[in-house]
């Protein structure tokens, strides 16, 4: 069994939904899948909209933008749907959730505010939209399908805007509600990203949570895999805006992926990586648009990592625009202790979060996103020593399992980027990856550089060009 989950791009438009529905019926050929979807792309940004618009008093352009959502999926049925009484069925549908959304404005706009509780609610219309729509057109095209509400089996704590679950309840809702039906032969279509609480609050998992969704989902069902369906050819060797020769990367470890997520790679919410981490379950992200592409497997499995042997040393190069570097100087520092404790100090009490760092016996630069920095930060850093800023910058990470063995790795990542000015650099403590700092305008060059070095050549195919390029 699998699970496969669908990001916003892959059920935003009608030709998305029926090329998803297409992946869902050719995989149920070998086992029957639970189907896991995101809300349309763009949908939960104005739902937030949405909820943000009657919490400020403006009722108009709030049920204005409620509006748009419902004519959103009015549309997608129309296009997609053929039989003239289920379409009116569904239409219905989506009307009765609009009525509830529009409720929910009016409710907010009276109170005058806006809590995490409740915009959680305004969020969880996307998911439960999109997924009414998805499984109505899948079983108007034959392939018979359940829809189900995952807030009955994603019981989850109160943490509303950040939701987790509460394993054990979802484990034995997840045997008792959905097992069953996919035992019977019945695609099950459910929401990512949304939940309950055990009192039956509507709760989400935070942005992009879909995925972990998925994860979840395919840890508590013990599933052989867990498919990540998108709109790019998996994780690649670099983002293909800035490196027009990026490749696919056909298999990565979890610690890869992972350190690759958190250093900027946008294809994979980190969080996704721990629950199939814990039950050893292989991950792959697939593009809709490429289904028979292979896109990238993560495993940690000897065995399909051994099939799949890979001598070389870095495996994808990550970059962060929009960073700063923030250098400290200070004599007191010399020979003193407590000055690193006191520097953390200010950036915990600014609830600001330090990326990459390099130290020396009198100074310390750091890099944080740039949209953190501000003048009561800087203030407070002042009272420590000299503080010299650089904004516009972009951290660079080189990311390999196997460049902890290497010898001569950094002498080829810095030969290569010779002619780069660069800012700041920093060998990862993960053993994993070595970072360093350009300014924006040389990161084209130094990612270039650093991709002819490493990914030119063969590499017995472990990284593949993607289809249509
Ligand atoms: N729809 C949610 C979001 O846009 C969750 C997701 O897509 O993963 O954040
Ligand atoms: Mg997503």
């Amino acid at each position: 069994m699998a699970v496969m989950k669908f990001g916003g791009t892959s059920v935003g438009t009608a030709s998305a939904m029926r090329q998803a529905i297409a992946i869902v019926a050719g995989k149920r050929r070998t086992g029957v899948p639970l189907v896991v979807l995101s809300a349309c792309s763009g949908i939960t940004n104005k739902l937030i909209q949405i909820a943000e618009a009657a919490g400020s008093g403006r009722l108009e352009d709030a049920l204005a933008k409620v509006a748009e959502v419902r004519k959103h999926h009015v549309d997608l049925v129309g296009e997609l749907i053929g039989s003239e009484e289920i379409r009116a069925g569904l239409v219905e549908k989506i009307d009765g959730y609009v009525s509830r959304l529009e409720m929910l404005v009016k409710g907010i706009e009276i109170v005058g505010e806006l809590t995490e509780r409740s915009k959680d609610t305004f969020c969880s219309f996307g998911e439960l939209l999109s997924t009414t729509v998805f499984a109505a057109a899948m079983n108007e095209a034959g392939h018979e399908a359940r829809w189900l509400d995952v807030r009955t089996v994603m019981i989850t704590d109160d943490n509303f805007g950040f939701a987790r679950p509460i394993d054990e309840v979802c484990e034995a809702k997840v045997a008792e509600l959905v097992r069953p039906v996919l035992a019977s032969g019945v695609v099950v279509v459910t929401q990512g990203y949304i939940g309950s609480t055990v009192a039956g609050r509507t709760t989400t998992l935070g942005r992009g949570g879909s995925d972990l969704s998925a994860a979840l989902l395919g840890a508590w069902l013990h599933d052989d895999s867990i498919e990540i369906w998108t709109d790019v050819d998996g994780v690649m060797t670099c983002d293909p805006r800035l490196v027009p020769d990026a490749r696919s990367i056909r298999i990565m470890t979890f610690s890869e992926a992972a350190e690759l997520a958190y250093l900027g790679a946008k294809v994979l919410h980190p969080d996704t990586i721990a629950p199939a981490v814990k039950k050893n379950i292989p991950v792959y992200v697939l593009n809709t648009w490429h289904p028979d592409s292979k896109g990238t497997l993560i495993t940690d499995d000897p065995a399909l990592l051994s099939g799949m042997s890979y001598e070389g040393l870095v495996k994808s190069i990550a970059v962060k625009k929009g960073q700063a570097i923030v250098n400290i100087r200070s004599n007191r520092m010399l020979g003193r202790h407590g000055f690193m404790n006191e520097l953390f100090g200010v950036f915990e009490r600014f609830g600001v979060s330090v990326e990459m760092i390099s130290t020396s016996e009198v100074s310390v630069s750091l890099t944080i996103d740039d949209s953190t920095v501000s003048d009561p930060l800087i203030q407070a850093l002042s009272a420590l020593g000299d503080v010299e800023l650089e904004h516009k910058v972009a951290t660079v990470s080189v990311v390999g399992d196997n460049l902890r063995l290497s010898k001569g790795v950094a002498g080829r990542i810095f030969g290569a980027l010779s002619n780069v000015n660069l800012r700041m650099i920093s060998q990862g403590a993960s053993e994993i990856n070595v970072g360093f700092v350009v300014e924006e305008h040389d990161v084209a060059a130094a990612v270039n550089a650093l991709h002819g070095e490493f990914f030119s050549g063969e590499h017995g195919g472990i990284f593949e060009k993607p289809a249509g390029r």
